[in-house]
């Protein structure tokens, strides 16, 4: 069926004038509102104001201008029903075949840093999603275009055609629809309920609107039995693993992504401004091996002594631009993913010649989110049944004036060193956590288990499995220690210090074996539990 009316209100003018010379040429009648129909003038496309077509004025700023019967009829009327047909004759409402809108920018505009409640307000469009979800609903006759990136595809179709749509193209035209409708509300709803009456922030909200857009469909879950997609926020963070660029390499799996969003958010917490390197090596969710070091050949050189074992097959992140040298060693060994935020022409072609390995770039994040997407993006959240368990990220950053120690023994430079090193990593690793390092290297970790002492035990096995010595080195603790066993176990195994959160009723007894043992302790009083 050949389009004969096309009414057209766009906020967004990218790509319309030469979408309405297309229409035009079709012979197609266009209708417009104010602005959309002075840029046609002024570009003699022919163009009928809704003002004039309605016989009704613009008004209230602009906050009524298409909804008129003549307008929604128009739309909404059905072609197959004889009762309709007759009721649009007798009331002289033409039939309207297509519609395009794009929406005020209520999403652009409250991302701004100074936006207030009252421009907030003002953008949000009342008469656009109401013409978009008239012709949604009626999508069997009207083609609805929601966006500038649908204008050459359905020219396309009505060149081919003589000037109609297909009833495929109109159904998937009214899917976007209603999807842009939706995200559109709950980008509304999402604004306003993220503040109290009084203004201030309201993180967790009487409800939350979950809205996630498909990056690509997954060749099988966590086992071969079961399906599954890789979705990523409407709005995701700046320097999120969603934003990643896959350079090379294999289909991501759903293992994949997982081991490499646990990779990319620990090696992004060291501080990329500074002189050093950082790499972590991941398998399982937790990782096996990190160091930091002048250069990434020498971080991954010391993560992957931490277990060499572990690391075949691991998931490998750097904090800096992977070059030759350091593409050179980590193409040495069995690798899944290797994700950096920038890699040398001369480390991409190292890969080209391991052309599984899948190889994603990822920009650090800049800064400049505003506090409500950050606040947004930064939430936690994990499904229990029907429910969903959401809290802010685990994101708390110690500073030294939080730091007690509380044994006989102090910390040297080097050892505090360590320690902060130690923690960081700890935050990373699956509860109960127990990491021992040296250097700027991991020497053993403990992941995952249901008693610290065993991860304390683990720890010091798999240091020993990787001919590492424990020696003077430096351990940290997640969370407290309930007994002085785990103490007594790190002890034995070498460490001199050890940084642990405090705050357990028996802390007098597990600082008392750390004095005993000559271990100099250093209480957090903050813990990172992650299951
Ligand atoms: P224009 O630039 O053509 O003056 O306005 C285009 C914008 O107006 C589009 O974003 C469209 O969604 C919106 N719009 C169309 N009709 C109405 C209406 O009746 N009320 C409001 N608030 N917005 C409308």
């Amino acid at each position: 069926m050949a389009i004969k009316r096309a009414l057209i209100s766009v906020s967004d003018k990218q790509g319309i004038l030469e979408f309405a010379k297309d229409l035009s040429s079709f012979g197609v009648e266009i209708l417009s509102t104010g602005g959309t129909a002075k840029l046609f003038r002024d570009n003699n496309i022919p163009v009928i104001e809704v003002s004039d077509y309605t016989g009704f004025p613009e008004m209230l700023d602009g906050r009524v201008k298409t909804l008129h019967p003549k307008v929604h009829g128009g739309i909404l009327g059905r072609r197959d029903l004889p009762e309709h047909v007759t009721a649009m004759n007798e009331a002289a409402i033409p039939n309207i075949d297509m519609v395009v809108v794009n929406l005020y920018p209520f999403e652009a505009t409250v991302a701004k840093a100074d936006c207030t409640l009252e421009d907030a307000i003002e953008n949000i469009d009342i008469g656009g999603p109401a013409m978009v979800r008239s012709a949604a609903k009626n999508w069997k006759d009207v083609a609805v275009v929601t966006d500038a990136s649908q204008y050459a595809g359905v020219i396309a179709e009505m060149k081919s055609t003589g000037g109609a749509t297909s009833q495929a193209t109109r159904f998937a035209l009214s899917v976007a629809a209603f999807n842009r409708i939706s995200n559109y509300d709950g980008a509304i709803s999402d604004y306003l309920s993220s503040f109290n009456a009084d203004g201030t922030r309201n993180d967790f909200p009487a409800q939350t609107n979950g809205r996630f857009v498909k990056l690509q469909d997954l060749r099988y879950g966590e086992n071969p039995h079961q399906q599954a997609a890789f979705y990523r926020d409407l709005y995701p963070a700046p320097g999120s693993l969603v934003t990643a660029e896959q350079l090379q390499g294999k289909e991501l799996s759903y293992n994949n992504i997982a081991d490499a969003d646990a990779a990319w958010e620990c090696v992004k917490s060291f501080d990329s401004s500074l002189n050093t390197a950082a790499c972590v090596i991941v398998k399982h969710a937790n990782p096996c091996g990190v160091a930091v070091g002048i250069n990434a050949l020498e971080a991954y050189s010391k993560a992957f002594k931490t277990d060499p074992t572990s690391a075949f097959g691991g998931i490998i992140a750097f904090n800096a631009t992977v070059d030759a040298a350091a593409a050179e060693a980590v193409a040495k060994q069995f690798v899944e993913v290797l994700i950096a935020p920038d890699f040398t022409a001369d480390a991409l072609a190292i890969f080209k010649a391991k052309a599984n390995v899948r190889v994603l770039k990822i920009a650090l994040p800049a800064g400049g989110e505003t506090a409500w997407q950050k606040g947004r993006n930064s939430h936690d959240t994990k499904r229990v049944g029907s429910g969903l368990l959401i809290q802010t990220a685990d994101n708390h950053q110690i500073s030294m004036s939080d730091l007690k120690i509380v044994t006989k023994k102090q910390p040297t430079p080097e050892q505090l060193q360590d320690l902060l090193f130690a923690w960081r990593v700890a935050k990373y690793v699956k509860s109960n956590a127990i990491v021992f390092c040296g250097d700027g290297m991991t020497l053993g970790v403990g992941a995952g288990q249901m008693s610290r002492v065993d991860s304390t035990k683990i720890a010091a096995i798999k240091a020993q499995n990787a001919g590492l010595s424990l020696k003077n080195s430096a351990v940290a603790s997640d969370a407290f220690f309930p007994f002085r066993d785990g103490v007594d176990v790190l002890a034995k195994a070498g460490a001199a210090c050890v940084i642990q959160p405090g705050g357990s009723i028996r802390d007098d007894e597990v600082i008392a074996a750390a004095d005993e043992h000559g271990l100099a302790m250093i209480l957090t009083g903050i813990r990172h539990f992650r299951h």
